[in-house]
């Protein structure tokens, strides 16, 4: 390494440290981002690097690469350095880039402007936390808009603003460009160095920070509300698992299994009031939870949202139907099912996979451990048993519309596809 790059490393390291003790909650995320550093500008005459300002925003890939300018990082305080990087971690998680209206190409109108509509949505859970914004960069607060709003509602005050400004009214912020991270728009160059994140590492990635955010706003008061409301909603599950589970385990029988009253199958551990023929039984489901198995579909054809939306479900049936202390078995499963793992929390889950599908050898495996019921999380976009197993089966199901329904033995519980 050059003595130039070793500088820029460790301008990049400080940054990310300094950006790390202003928002412990980001942590992880920091730590998630891999430097790419550019081919610097330099002077004509000492051949130092000098900062190139289209570079000045530091933008990131959804592949959580950062680009850095080396003359960029090495003219700017440690600390506005920083702030870019918990700037750009705000629209990796907030997926501005999948949320951009189309555009003709970065530095079209249309991206720039959602670029800033994007900013000032980052960039106000930045202030509330005590961290201005750079000169010139947008936020709703030098808007004069309030905060807490979605890009998508900036939006069209940034559209207000840029007209009142071509006749000659003030800036609605500088343009800055944060990257296809910002606006969707894949750049032609410089997007391919260093290696990025795949797809199942964001989703693993951005479960891991969801929880990590909610675990120090539970123990502390200083994590942004725009944070805490992020994480809620990314680790919210759309299905109440306790009520579904319950109801299918309550009725109990399925085709082709056997009539089995799984309602009074193990007694519950609180004992019912004393009645004239003895005491009550309670429903099992109210106090011994029942042992689930889940098959996560990991198979290439699971694309990013939904796998991110079969892994915010996964931790709504361990938070809501494992009961405290209670583990659960995951099963990863693409063209073969791999090792059971047993996490208390969905983040230890690791996912694997990525091939083709067959979940028969998914179910087949989650069906060997003897569990009250096996819930398979998938795209449906699989071959099914002949025959079920022996539990009854709930399949979560991001639909898409080619799919064939899932066999008649499965109780289907319909996941919304979230964008
Ligand atoms: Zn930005």
């Amino acid at each position: 390494m050059s003595s130039e790059d070793a500088r820029v490393a460790a301008r990049f390291a400080a940054a990310r440290l300094w950006a790390a003790s202003r928002a412990p909650y980001l942590a992880h995320a920091l730590f998630s981002l891999t430097p790419v550093v550019l081919e610097p500008r330099r002077d004509g005459e000492t051949g130092e690097p000098v900062p190139d300002p289209e570079w000045r925003a530091f933008p990131t890939d959804p592949g959580w690469r950062v680009h850095i300018d080396p003359g960029t990082a090495l003219a700017v305080p440690v600390e506005e350095f920083g702030w870019w990087l918990l700037h750009g971690v705000g629209h990796l998680v907030r997926r501005h880039g999948d949320r951009a209206p189309a555009a003709a190409g970065p530095g079209d109108p249309v991206a720039r402007r959602w670029n800033r509509a994007a900013d000032a949505e980052v960039n106000d859970d930045l202030e509330a936390a005590g961290l201005d914004v750079p000169a010139g960069v947008v936020s709703p607060r030098a808007l004069g808009l309030p905060p807490g709003r979605l890009a998508e509602e900036y939006l069209s005050e940034i559209e207000v603003l840029d007209g009142a400004q071509a006749r000659g009214g003030r800036s609605a912020g500088d343009l800055v460009d944060c990257g296809s991270a910002a606006d969707g728009l894949e750049r032609s160059s410089g997007e391919s160095g260093g290696d990025g994140l795949s797809g199942v590492e964001r989703a693993v990635l951005e479960a891991a920070l969801a929880r990590d955010v909610l675990a120090r706003a539970a123990a502390r008061s200083d994590v942004p509300g725009g944070w805490q409301r992020w994480a809620r909603e990314r680790t919210r599950p759309a299905v109440d698992w306790r009520a579904r589970l319950g109801a299918v385990l309550r009725r109990g029988a399925h085709p082709g299994a056997g009539r089995v009253d799984f309602t009074y199958r193990r007694p519950a551990r609180r004992r019912g009031p004393q009645g004239p023929h003895g005491r009550v039984l309670l429903p099992a489901m109210a106090a011994p939870s029942p042992e689930v198995a889940v098959v996560v579909d990991t198979s290439g054809s699971v694309d990013d949202g939904v796998l991110r939306v079969l892994v915010s479900e996964a931790a709504g049936v361990l938070e809501r139907v494992g009961g405290p202390g209670r583990r659960l078995r995951v099963i990863c499963c693409d063209r073969r099912a791999h090792p059971v793992q047993t996490v208390r929390r969905a983040e230890e889950i690791r996912l694997v996979g990525g091939g083709g599908t067959d979940l028969r050898e998914g179910i087949a495996a989650a069906a060997g451990l003897r569990p009250d019921l096996v819930l398979v999380l998938t795209d449906g976009d699989t071959p099914w048993p002949d025959r079920p197993p022996r539990m009854p089966v709930v399949v979560g199901l991001v639909a898409g519309p080619t799919v064939p329904d899932p066999p008649a033995w499965a109780r289907v519980v319909p996941l919304p596809a979230r964008p």
